[in-house]
């Protein structure tokens, strides 16, 4: 496996530039998921380094190589598509030699890998199988072996699960994290589904319009979240609108004065996880913000409650479902503090 870096990538189609100033480093044997909405660019950074677009800037090292202009066939990575892209007229056992071939790799050993890797998914029993004769999950495990097959120097992902069902996702999900960890595979996995990228990650690289927003850990990413779209995208996030108007001081522009952890600076957002807050007929700690339940919905694990501050703002908490919660449920109409801690809220400044 390798090492991945990237240097201010850019890719301009016509007018409009798809992404822009991209750079990261991935470590050998690490897995990135690339997250964002439709349209951020995900894909296109991906087909860039496997080698199907040329970039209009920036360059690709694979293993300390420049590769930006070097063809797709011999840079040596191996591809994952969303929708498998097997031969239908091959079968399982020939779908995997396929690559092995072009690459000239003689048939002993071309058996020999194809074994392995119809092993390494649990495909072995379906080896003489046509694509059609089998179902998409197993479709995609074949998929997945094909890929791994060549033994390539970066493994590449480009939204694998989204043609599976809820359960299959979980399934092959896991099996590509244990594969990539037993084999130490360097790979970058991209998702529009925020859980599947927490869940999957060792670090996750948010884009945005073309752009970088923040690369982390999965929870740092989401404790700590840079800006605005990051703290939306990942999870949900009630936001206040207001000022410091001294240190650890942020009034809201409904005239509520909230306890924050940080300097005076020229933040004018603050946001808190609906996790974090918690609810209490008594005023407890820094920030207790009296209103009324406005709504409380009951989810199993957790309730979603909704509370009209007074001063107009609305907050949703996320209450987990306990002993005590479930022996005396929230109701509509009640009278309320909404509480959270100085260290939960976020400050923003843009
Ligand atoms: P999705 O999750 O929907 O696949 P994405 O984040 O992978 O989205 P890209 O497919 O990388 O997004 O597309 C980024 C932008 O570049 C989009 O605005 C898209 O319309 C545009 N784009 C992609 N390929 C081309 C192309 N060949 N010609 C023109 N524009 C393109």
């Amino acid at each position: 496996m390798a090492k991945v870096s990237i240097d201010r990538l850019k890719k301009q189609f016509g007018p409009s530039v798809a992404v822009s100033d991209f750079s990261l480093d991935i470590a050998d044997g690490e897995l990135v998921a690339f997250l964002g909405p439709s349209g951020c660019g995900k894909t296109t950074t991906l087909r860039m380094i496997a080698g199907f677009i040329e970039p209009t800037e920036g360059s690709i090292y694979i293993g300390g190589d420049d590769v930006t202009h070097v063809p797709v066939h011999k840079r040596n990575t191996g591809m994952v598509f969303q929708r498998y892209a097997l031969f239908p007229h091959m079968t399982v056992a020939e779908n995997v030699a396929f690559g092995l071939q072009m690459r000239k790799i003689p048939a002993a050993e071309r058996d020999k890998r194809i074994g392995v890797a119809l092993d390494m998914v649990r495909m072995t029993q379906f080896r003489d199988r046509y694509p059609r004769q089998l179902s998409g999950g197993q479709q995609q495990r074949v998929a997945i072996a094909r890929a791994l097959a060549i033994q390539p120097k970066v493994f590449l992902l480009d939204e694998p699960l989204s043609n599976l069902d809820a359960k299959l996702r979980l399934d092959v999900r896991e099996e590509i994290r244990s594969l990539q960890r037993d084999l130490g595979l360097t790979t970058i996995f991209v998702t529009h589904d925020q859980e599947e990228a927490l869940a999957i990650s060792d670090r996750m690289a948010i884009m945005y319009d073309g752009k970088v927003q923040q690369v982390g850990p999965p929870n740092f990413l989401y404790e700590k979240p840079a800006n605005l779209f990051v703290a939306d995208f990942l999870g949900k996030m009630n936001f206040f609108d207001g000022r410091m108007t001294e240190a650890s001081r942020f009034n809201t522009d409904n005239g509520i004065a909230l306890t924050v952890d940080g300097a005076i600076s020229s933040t004018n957002k603050v946001g808190v996880r609906p996790e974090r807050v918690s609810l209490s007929t008594e005023a407890v700690g820094h920030n207790a913000l009296p209103g009324i339940v406005e709504s409380a919905v009951y989810l199993g694990p957790v309730i979603n409650v909704r509370v009209r501050l007074d001063g107009g703002d609305v907050i949703g908490c996320q209450l987990p479902n306990t002993a005590e919660s479930a022996s005396r449920p929230v109701m509509a109409g009640a009278r309320i503090h909404a509480c959270f801690s100085p260290e939960d809220c976020v400050v923003f400044s843009e």
